[in-house]
């Protein structure tokens, strides 16, 4: 099958595009490399993708600081109007782009229909409304003097994603650097670049300018590292993994770039005995069964309280069980394939990892079988950790699994939820008043669900604490992390007695 007719069987409608987006133009790398997305349900080739060098990274970053002093001096309710009009247009595409996130990611077509694709909606429309209602201040201060700040943009900004949540996380990227009047260059992950390159076209449709947002697909190690490195680009925002954030944080220091890490975590999960079960039971199977578990706030260690752990367990894991697996363009699909092969098999590594220190499989474990095997597949799986300082209870695994681990009391509890170097997400299930509280307080993590889990909204803020970065993105928070302040002093009639009297 050629490449055409495989989009044509996903049910795509318009041409999958597959070039760098430069300066408002699709161009092929300079060099004329490429690389081939594929599929993750049975890891056939979708397109060839360019991909771009060092050369076109310079190309992206000229166009940038040209269209900057127009995008930089626009009213910002201007700005707010375009972001609207391609939240508008990103729903008008609705189907078109669920499908392409579908192909390119292996995200359950139910998913990027009902989440993904509204949610980027949401957060473009939400940041188009912000753009002029973020301001500056006037402080204060003493007689005789008027002080305001001003938020200005910080100018060409960098943005590295990863392939969990292409759409999505470059909404949450794009939306408040363009609001806040920054141009962007952003590498979307190797492996998933087809629906930002799509939002690039929807862009210029709304009005973008060219110049003010380039994508650049290419492999991290090049231009990740190059963006990361570049003299001329202000700040980066970066969503992937701890390890490469450490190295983004060295390459920045060139310049000493603004940065903002969006990284790995190992969500605690904690279900207390006073608990309503079943709510825990269903919110606990979507903390991390949902997208794969392929999310960084996934809710991948399940603390149980010792007196509820069995009963909680008679009902999750039967329910777990029976997930329907499959491929992700069937609207009954519950949970497509993970991402790449490789990633299959690093999380299939840990079975072993787990047994090896003496934890017991619950669950799974094993790849899909029959006409799933040859994609991406893994069957959900949970395993009981002997300790929680197994490496499975410590290292993010970024799969379909969960580690079990139960707990005596309060104190315990809050000892293994604080217990690893990340600090993301986590969330607990109880219905006492003064515990929630007590815990929400003393969780060590940027987000804390109570009764729920994995809730997520353009206006509250997201990031977290240790190894799992700084900086957060959403809300108003997401615009002071794309703005430098500026104090402007003004004498208004203020008498200076002389310093320096002669
Ligand atoms: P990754 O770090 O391997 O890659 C992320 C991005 O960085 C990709 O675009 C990749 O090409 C690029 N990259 C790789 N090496 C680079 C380098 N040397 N310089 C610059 N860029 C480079 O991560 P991944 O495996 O793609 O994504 C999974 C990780 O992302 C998990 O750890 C997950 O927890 C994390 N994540 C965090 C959040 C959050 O908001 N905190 C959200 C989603 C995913």
């Amino acid at each position: 099958m050629d490449l055409k007719d495989i989009a044509a069987a996903a049910g795509l409608n318009t041409p999958i595009r597959h070039q760098l987006f430069i300066d408002g133009k699709f161009v092929d790398a300079a060099d004329g490399q490429t690389l081939a997305s594929l599929n993750p349900h049975d890891n056939t080739p979708i397109a060839e993708v360019a991909m771009a060098g060092k050369e076109d990274v310079d190309r992206a970053v000229r166009a940038a600081e040209k269209a900057f002093p127009a995008w930089s001096r626009m009213a910002a309710m201007d700005r707010g109007r375009i972001l609207l009009k391609l939240a508008d247009l990103i729903l008008e595409n609705a189907e078109e782009l669920a499908r392409l996130e579908t192909l390119d990611t292996g995200h359950p077509i139910r998913d990027t229909r009902m989440l993904d694709v509204p949610r980027t909606a949401g957060c473009y429309r939400y940041f188009g409304g912000m753009a002029d209602k973020f301001q500056g201040e006037q402080i204060p201060v003493e007689a005789g003097f008027l002080n305001y700040t001003l938020r200005e943009p910080v100018g060409v900004v960098g943005q590295v994603v990863p392939w969990n949540f292409p759409l999505m996380f470059t909404s949450w990227k794009m939306g408040p650097a363009l609001a806040a009047g920054n141009c962007i260059v952003l590498k979307p992950a190797e492996l998933t670049p087809l629906s930002t390159l799509k939002i690039a076209e929807l862009m210029s449709e709304a009005g973008v300018p060219d110049g003010v947002v380039n994508i650049l697909p290419g492999l991290g190690s090049v231009a990740g590292q190059y963006i990361a490195e570049h003299e001329r680009i202000a700040k980066i925002a970066f969503t992937g993994s701890t390890a490469t954030g450490r190295g983004i944080v060295r390459a920045s220091a060139g310049n000493l770039k603004k940065v903002q890490l969006e990284l790995g975590g190992k969500g605690a999960n904690i279900v207390f005995e006073d608990a309503d079960l079943n709510a825990a039971v269903e919110g606990s199977l979507t903390a991390i069964f949902h997208n794969q578990g392929q999310a960084c706030i996934a809710g991948s260690r399940i603390l149980l309280h010792e007196s509820i752990a069995q009963a909680f367990l008679d009902r999750f894991l039967p329910h777990a069980e029976s997930i329907r697996l499959g491929n992700p363009m069937d609207p009954a699909t519950e949970m497509g394939p993970l991402t790449s092969t490789q990633h299959k098999e690093r999380v299939l590594s840990y079975v072993d990892v787990a047994k090896q220190q003496g934890g017991e499989v619950l669950l799974g474990g094993k790849p899909g079988e029959g006409p799933l095997a040859a994609g991406c597949y893994v069957q959900p799986t949970v395993v009981r950790a002997a300790s929680s300082s197994d490496r499975v209870a410590q290292e993010e695994v970024f799969g379909p699994f969960a580690t079990v681990l139960t707990f005596k009391d309060d104190d315990e509890a809050l000892r293994i939820a604080n217990g690893t170097e990340y600090g993301l997400g986590g969330g607990l299930w109880t219905n006492n008043l003064q515990r929630a509280h007590k815990f929400a307080r003393e969780m060590r993590s940027g987000m804390v669900w109570i009764n729920c889990y994995k809730r997520v909204n353009p206006g509250s803020p997201f990031g977290g604490v240790g190894v799992s970065g700084y900086g957060r993105e959403m809300g108003f928070d997401a615009m002071r992390e794309y703005t430098q302040v500026k104090s402007v002093w003004v004498n208004v009639d203020a008498h200076i007695p002389s310093y320096y009297p002669r």
